[in-house]
């Protein structure tokens, strides 16, 4: 946690403690312009490297990570208050396995793809795609997963053969800083990864100093000033936003490990995830059983400084996150729900909460609230919990918990959101391999896998004529027997079939001695 105390700088606190971290300087416009100008600078030389030279950076960063974990996740564990276990298997673990998986591979997932293309073969001619780096990517991330989300970003673009700035939230900037020192310590040219601490405005100079690309995790409304800004110079932007997942049990789910997963999934990192189940949907049988459930689990975790290793339940970063989840439990009882457990808090300690009697129409059933509270409304069909799932805004991520995988299968399809869990939860965030992203205001755009990849790259499509013998048939100069063959295309050509395109042979050479003709 940190606050910022004037122009120029943020003190940097730990929220479980209050104690200083450290005080890092608020970036000004004109240096976030020289940052950007070396990045440009220093791209033309990035962008030259061989995709070997890539992966030893990338590999010997991991080795810096390797040899540090022990202080780079307490740092984690000290500036977000999430637990040192999770600054590991959330952050570090990950992270490390995104690193070795992009290194390795990414040289064959931009490999130049020749594309087949049709009957315009038949012409002599072949196309091929190939990726180039965008140039500078701009990242600018959340204070939740501080290392793992920037971090796995950075390696990406530069993997594209792209360079990098980073833009660590005002909650993190130390964590963003050690991305950077790990880098150094690599033996990354100067400028090719750069960081840079600052707030808000920091970030909004960053995109209005158009960058090539724009990497941004956060708030909806934040996600929205970013795109509209960033729209003035048509600067790509990828939008990883909120969510208010949903989980849906079902009656012949394994109840035991359900109710596991949603205990983790909604208090974890003091349930301050993105993609932390916010609203959990049971089948109206067993709802009773499975709510005992979920309290006996609870109850067993305990709550407080994260650094501590017995500690499963840790923190709010921030006294706006505590005024927000406040809030949320407020109207739930107001509105009629119940706490069944939790409810109160010590500080920025928010107790895990459990919440029945809920359902859509609540307030807090339909903000994000990104803490510990776990709401549970009852479904009585298949038909009705996916259309209680899909009653929201958000589109993060949903999972759907039953032994009946054809069902599972069925309403995964139905569900509006970037990612569906059959029998699992939250952790896709972890598979390099796979996209990760939202629908609705939940984003656009994908991180992660052969599709974040993408978002990085301009792919270029290169076309080569071999047969340049004749003008092609539709240069001008125009005519009437222009006009029948392109009616002839338009019938033949166009319908795909080579047998009825052969039947154009004729109307193509008359219409090519005309053109020779001049
Ligand atoms: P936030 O929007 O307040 O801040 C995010 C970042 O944007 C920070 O670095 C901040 O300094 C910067 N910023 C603020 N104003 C800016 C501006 N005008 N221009 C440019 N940059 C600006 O969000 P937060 O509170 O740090 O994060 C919490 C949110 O992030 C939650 O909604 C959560 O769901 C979301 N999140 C989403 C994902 C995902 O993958 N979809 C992952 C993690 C967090």
């Amino acid at each position: 946690m940190s606050l910022a105390v004037s122009q120029e700088v943020l003190i940097s606190r730990n929220p479980a403690t209050g104690e200083e971290i450290g005080k890092a300087k608020i970036f000004s416009k004109e240096e976030v312009r020289q940052v950007i100008n070396r990045a440009r600078s220093v791209f033309q030389t990035w962008r030259k490297t061989s995709f070997d030279e890539r992966k030893h950076l990338i590999m010997r960063a991991r080795e810096v990570i390797l040899a540090e974990m022990d202080e780079i996740a307490e740092l984690i564990c000290k500036e977000s208050g999430k637990p040192i276990a999770e600054a590991i298997s959330m952050e570090i673990a990950p992270v490390l396995d995104l690193m070795q998986y992009f290194a390795r591979n990414t040289k064959r997932l931009l490999k130049p793809r020749k594309v087949n293309i049709g009957l315009f073969s038949l012409l002599g001619r072949s196309s091929e795609i190939i990726y180039e780096p965008v140039g500078v990517v701009v990242i600018i991330p959340a204070w939740n997963y501080p290392f793992s989300i920037p971090l796995g970003e950075a390696t990406m673009a530069l993997m594209a053969g792209n360079t990098v700035i980073i833009k660590p939230s005002e909650l993190t900037p130390f964590v963003g800083l050690k991305i950077e020192e790990i880098f150094r310590k690599a033996g990354a040219l100067e400028g090719t990864i750069q960081v840079i601490t600052g707030d808000g405005s920091t970030g909004a100079a960053l995109v209005e100093a158009a960058p090539d690309k724009i990497m941004f995790t956060g708030s909806v409304s934040t996600g929205k000033k970013i795109a509209q800004s960033a729209a003035k110079n048509l600067t790509p932007v990828v939008l990883e936003l909120g969510g208010k997942d949903p989980m849906i049990v079902f009656a012949d789910a394994n109840l035991n490990l359900a109710a596991e997963a949603a205990v983790w999934a909604a208090f974890c990192n003091a349930g301050q995830n993105c993609a932390s189940v916010e609203r959990l949907y049971v089948e109206e049988s067993i709802a009773k059983d499975f709510t005992k459930l979920l309290i006996e689990k609870t109850k067993k975790l305990k709550q407080g400084i994260g650094t501590q290793s017995d500690i499963s339940i840790t923190v709010l970063s921030s006294e706006k996150q505590l005024q927000i989840v406040k809030e949320h439990v407020e109207s739930f009882k107001k509105e009629g729900a119940k706490i069944l457990l939790g409810g109160q808090n010590k500080g920025l300690f928010f107790e895990p909460t459990i919440i029945a009697d809920v359902n859509n129409s609540m307030k807090a059933m339909r903000e994000e609230t990104f803490g510990p509270t776990l709401p549970i409304a009852t479904f009585r069909d298949e038909e009705e919990a996916i259309r209680l799932a899909n009653d929201s805004e958000f589109g993060l991520t949903a999972s759907v918990w039953t032994s009946d995988l054809k069902k599972a299968r069925r309403v995964a399809e139905k569900l509006e959101a970037g990612t569906v869990c059959i029998n699992e939860v939250l952790y896709t965030h972890a598979i390099a391999q796979t996209p990760w992203g939202g629908v609705k205001m939940s984003g656009y755009g994908r991180t992660h896998g052969l599709e974040g990849l993408m978002e990085l790259v301009n792919p270029k499509h290169i076309h080569l004529n071999r047969l340049l013998l004749f003008p092609d048939a539709w240069w001008m100069p125009y005519s009437e027997t222009a006009i029948n063959t392109f009616k002839g295309f338009a019938k033949y050509f166009a319908s795909g079939s080579l047998i009825k395109t052969l039947l154009l042979l004729p109307m193509i050479f008359k219409r090519i001695k005309e053109l020779t003709k001049k």
